[in-house]
Parts: C-alpha cells; structure tokens; sequence
C-alpha cells in the first residue's frame, strides 16, 4: 500500500518538494528574527480581485470536482430523507424511536454516574451550553434550557474551587473569551456591583437560595460571591480604521461575541448546577474595567480603561455573578499604568481633548459618569460623546488606535516595559518616541482593509498561546 501511493508522486513533483524542503531546512538554520528570510503573515498577504485568500501551490482548480456526476440522474433532494430525528423516526418507527431515545438517555446518566472520560457532568454540561444557548439576547438569569443535574438524576459537579477555576477558564476559552479572572465578592469588591442595571431595575443582593427577577429588581443571592470577568479581542485591522463605520462595527461585534459567550457560560454552570448571573443588557451588572482590574486582566490607564498585556486596550470586558466558589486572582503590574503617565498619546491624538494631559492621575472625578474613590486619569465622558455624535457619526476609538499597545507585535514594546520601565520612569518618554519615530500607532487607510487577508474575526487567537 505504501508502495502503491509512492509511485502516485510523480517524479517533478518529488523534485519541487525535495528543493522546497532543503530550502526551509536552510531557512530553519537561520536566526528565527531575520526579517530577510521571515515569510510574510497570512494578515500581509493580498486578496484576489474577487476576495479568494492565496491557497498552497498544490490546490489546482479544476473544470470538474473529484467525483463523477450524473447530471441527468441527479434529482433535488427531499431534506426530510435525510437521517437526522425526522428521516430516521420515520425510517424505522416512532415506537422504536423512542425507545432507542429512553436508551440513550438511560446510558448518558449511567456515564455520568461512572465517570466516564469524556461523558461526565462537565463534559456533558459543556455539550448543552453549545445546543441550549445563543438566543443572542442577554439576560440576567439565562436562557435556562440545559438540563440541570436533578433532571439527569445524577448529583451537582464536586470539586475544588482550583478544579472549578480550571473547568470554567478551559470552558470559556473555548466559548471565544481571551482571558478570564475572578474576583470574589466581600465588602469592599461588593462595592463595584452597580446598585442599578442600565434598563432602571434594582440589583440587590438577599439571603435567599436561588436568583430571581422582578419588574423592578435583579435579586443576587448572598452565596453567589464569585465575578467571572472575560475579555473578547477585537479587531486592530478594524479599529486601526476609527472613526469609521468599519471601527465601530468591531464593537458591535466584539458585544455580539461577549453575549454568546455569557449565554454558553450560563448554560454550561447549569448543567453542572450552579447559578450564572450575567449582564441583562450592555454594560450591565458591574463596573467591568474595575473588576478586570481587580482580576489581574490588565492595569487602568489613561483611558481610564483597562490596557492587557496580551492585546492592550483591544478588548471589551464583560462580567458575570456565580454561586461555583473559585479561586481568586490578584491584581497585576505589568508597568503600563506607570508608562502612561509619560506616553500621552491618547490624550494628544484625542479630537474632543476628552482625556487627561496630565503627569499624575487624581482623586478628582470629572463628572457625574465617574465613579470617585480611585486615582486615575479621569476622562470628560460628555466631550467624548458630544464628539462621536456631532462629529464622527459613529463610536470613536482613536485613543485606543493610537495606544503604542495596540499593535500585533508587542514584542519590543513589552520586553522594554517589563523590563522595568516602571522602576526606570525615564525611559517610557524615550520607548513613546520609538513608537512615533516607528509609526507604530498610525491609523491606517479604510479602504485597504478590505483588501487584507485577515484571520477569521480579524483576531489572532494564538496570541495568549505565546509569550511576547
Ligand atoms: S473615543 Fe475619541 S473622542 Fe472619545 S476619548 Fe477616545 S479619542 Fe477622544
Ligand atoms: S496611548 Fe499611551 S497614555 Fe494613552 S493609554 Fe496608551 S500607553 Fe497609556
């Protein structure tokens, strides 16, 4: 068999791989950072006229699939033949149906009694997440589909919060959140709970066993302690673009994403018995820059949004409220609140001079949008609003565009900062000069997006996977 498919190669062919292979061995002896020799990203490479990404050498169009077809025997298809529920009940019975069902259903609790690899609690409760949620609404107590432990016969997942931590990171991270931290609630994070949801209603916090929502009030359980706070990337191709209608739509997107992700979260916490509380509209629940800061996601900057060393200020954050006690994070110094102070260009590329120009943060709020009781670099959120209605016509972003940590390749930027530049203060005027004398935060041009080969999102979802 072997034989046989070797004699498939032809003989040009054997030779085209040969050179290629010796001529990556080569390049693989190489320093890996020369630029020379370095093939260009997926991202730089152009699209064809008609939008097609280039493929490898060895995909050939052709004038006929790899298959034979009868076009004259070839009819349309009735979709209800087909051996999903409806084709196969009718194939073999509506009695024999049901009773492979009361089957399978028998075998799936007696898996999750036995704790077989792959068919337990989790697993299973990570497999309804994916069928039960994404009604794409948000909502405080979830969409409540997925069958709870009692309903399987079968007891609420055990474990140690470590466990429950690692279960839910790995479960999220799979649902497309880039980050996740926890915060557990007491009297002072408590504090960051909004007393009131952006629709009007009261978020109050009872000593009562279960979640409940009126007309006028979200009741949280005293025993739910635990914030799950995520991230969502968004695009730097697009927001590159701001202020356009292409910047703003990443938002959108990314708030898209972040609800799919709450509804699978909610879901799959359900199927393991546990309550999931989550934002009943946008930005609802809880100060989420705050309670990202508070799980180690990132630092406040002069945005007065949070900067990730992963992705910089490119993500939305979202929250969430559960009664699974998990493990909590620790804030973080990752030298980017202290390379603010010097850096300024956000506050200098701002079109509405909505943000700070000053050398220290302050305890001094700059409205009634602010929240006192942190020092920071408070904003003028009525400037910045006044801007992108009256004159950008959709969101803003350029601040964020602009931030020398809204790049892709954040390599020399982060070495330079963890290096110690907040221990070396001096150093942040001269790293902001590298990254103008670069043009590192420059916008780029709306119309050249669309011809880019972008990953799918126009994320690099590998980016958590290194280490910059
Ligand atoms: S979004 Fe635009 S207007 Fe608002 S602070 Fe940022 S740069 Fe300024
Ligand atoms: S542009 Fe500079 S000052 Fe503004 S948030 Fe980014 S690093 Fe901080």
């Amino acid at each position: 068999m072997v034989e046989k498919d070797r004699k498939l190669i032809t003989r040009r062919e054997f030779i085209r791989i040969a050179g290629l292979t010796a001529t990556s061995v080569a390049a693989g002896s190489l320093p890996s950072d020369n630029p020379a020799k370095a093939a260009a990203p997926a991202s730089q490479q152009q699209l064809s006229a008609t939008g097609k990404a280039p493929r490898p050498w060895w995909v050939k169009s052709v004038e006929k699939p790899t298959i034979e077809i009868d076009w004259d025997q070839l009819q349309r298809f009735d979709s209800r033949k087909t051996m999903r529920s409806t084709g196969f009940a009718a194939l073999i019975g509506k009695d024999e149906y049901e009773h492979l069902l009361r089957v399978a259903e028998e075998n799936e609790k007696q898996r999750i009694l036995d704790h077989m690899p792959g068919y337990t609690l989790k697993d299973q409760a990570l497999n309804a997440a994916q069928s039960t949620g994404a009604r794409g609404a948000r909502s405080f107590l979830g969409p409540q589909n997925a069958q709870i432990p009692q309903e399987r016969g079968v007891p609420p997942w055990s474990g140690s919060p470590e466990e429950a931590s690692r279960l839910l990171r790995v479960a999220m991270r799979h649902f497309g959140a880039a980050t996740i931290g926890f915060v557990e609630l007491n009297e002072q994070t408590r504090k960051l709970i909004y007393t009131h949801d952006p629709d009007g209603k009261e978020l109050v916090f009872q000593d009562v066993d279960q979640a409940t929502e009126t007309a006028t009030q979200r009741i949280i359980p005293q025993k739910a302690k635990w914030v799950i706070v995520y991230t969502v990337q968004m695009s730097i191709e697009t927001v590159k673009r701001a202020p356009t209608a292409i910047a703003e739509q990443t938002t959108l997107l990314s708030y898209s994403r972040g609800r799919d992700i709450q509804e699978k979260t909610q879901e799959f916490l359900r199927g393991l018995g546990y309550q999931c509380l989550g934002e009943a509209t946008n930005n609802a629940l809880a100060i989420a820059p705050a309670l990202a800061v508070m799980a180690g996601l990132g630092e406040l900057s002069r945005l007065n949004r949070m900067i990730t060393p992963e992705f910089g200020p490119m993500v939305r954050v979202f929250k969430m409220i559960t009664d699974l006690p998990l493990v909590s994070d620790q804030p973080i110094d990752a030298g980017i609140f202290e390379f603010c102070k010097s850096c300024k260009k956000c506050a200098e590329a701002c079109p509405s001079s909505a943000l700070s120009l000053s050398d220290e943060p302050s305890w001094e709020t700059e409205g009634p949008w602010s929240n006192p009781g942190h020092k920071a670099f408070f904003e003028n959120s009525e400037s910045c609003r006044t801007y992108m209605t009256e004159k950008a016509g959709t969101n803003c972003s350029i601040c964020f565009a602009v931030c020398p940590f809204s790049k892709k390749n954040k390599v020399w930027l982060h070495s330079w900062v963890k290096a110690g530049v907040a221990k070396l203060p001096f150093l942040d005027g001269f790293l902001r000069s590298m990254d103008d004398a670069f043009s590192y935060g420059a916008q780029k041009d709306p119309e050249q997006w669309w011809w880019q080969n972008l990953p799918e999102y126009g994320i690099d979802t590998e980016q958590t996977l290194r280490e910059d």
